[in-house]
């Protein structure tokens, strides 16, 4: 199984050849120019979503930052999945959001939140393929994308233009 930069898990593919790590790197450049660019406005919209993962090492930080005795917070916080993830178990919304739709525990929060929605494999994934394949519409790919949420306007606002002006520096696979 490979993985990239040590999260993106590519199902299926035994290694990754230096072209497409080349293309893998553009895609994540301009993710990544969205995360650095239009930064969370912590609306806390995303924060009624399923799946928001937990790794083990980040169990004890988060734990700490709620003020949640670990075995509590082991307990009443998480479930693990079949495949032995960590999830939270309550969602939309978020245990951790506040009345004013603010995290409470922002600072030490899970990387997931951290990355979403300009990180996330799901929409890193569909970068590289519109990035890879000039016939794929990026419109329609991330047509999973609420229209309204401040980051994801942002994204559907010129993710095509930006995909546009990479493309002569993908190469041929
Ligand atoms: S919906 Fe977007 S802008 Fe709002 S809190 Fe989530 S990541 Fe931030
Ligand atoms: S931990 Fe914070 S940022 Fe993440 S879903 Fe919960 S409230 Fe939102």
């Amino acid at each position: 199984m490979a993985v990239y930069r040590g999260k993106y898990v590519l199902e299926g593919l035994g290694t990754i050849s230096p072209e497409m790590e080349h293309n893998l790197d553009l895609a994540y450049e301009i993710c990544m120019s969205y995360k650095d660019g239009f930064p969370c406005e912590m609306c806390g919209k995303c924060c009624h979503q399923p799946h928001i993962v937990v790794r083990p090492e980040e169990i004890d930080r988060i734990s700490s930052a709620a003020g949640i005795p670990l075995y509590d917070f082991m307990r009443n916080y998480l479930v693990q999945t079949g495949d032995g993830r960590f999830l939270f178990k309550k969602t939309n919304p978020c245990a951790f959001l506040g009345p004013d739709n603010r995290c409470r525990i922002w600072k030490d929060r899970p990387q997931i939140c951290d990355d979403f929605p300009y990180a996330v494999s799901m929409f890193m994934s569909r970068v590289y393929l519109a990035l890879t394949n000039p016939d794929a519409d990026i419109g329609e790919l991330i047509a999973y994308m609420d229209d309204d949420w401040p980051c994801t306007r942002v994204i559907k606002g010129d993710i095509a233009q930006r995909i546009e002006a990479a493309r002569d520096r993908v190469v041929p696979m």
